[in-house]
């Protein structure tokens, strides 16, 4: 079982980002109640205690804006302004997932 360790965070991603991720025809990450297909804008890490690798695990997932406002929402956090660089590097794929 992995538990939360803490709050989550969630930020703006970088123009460049976006342009490429939209490039790269990738869409929000957000699978449940179902595959949202928009645009990303929104970059959120959560933390957690894997106890099958016995240390705090980040899981990153790329989404929406009215996702990421719904996550900040239920948590009670703010999004973060983006950076003012390009940040995120090309993922393997499977990079993504974990406990949700
Ligand atoms: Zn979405």
């Amino acid at each position: 079982m992995s538990a939360p360790v803490k709050r989550p965070q969630a930020r703006q991603i970088h123009r460049d980002d976006m342009a490429r991720l939209y490039a790269e025809g990738k869409y929000c990450e957000t699978r449940r109640p179902r595959t949202c297909r928009r645009a990303v804008t929104v970059l959120t890490c959560r933390w957690w205690w894997s106890t099958a690798a016995a240390r705090v695990v980040v899981t990153e997932h790329l989404v929406c804006s009215g996702h990421g406002r719904e996550l900040a929402r239920r948590h009670g956090i703010e999004i973060g302004p983006p950076p003012d660089v390009p940040s995120l590097r090309p993922r393997p794929r499977g990079a993504e997932g974990g406990p949700q």
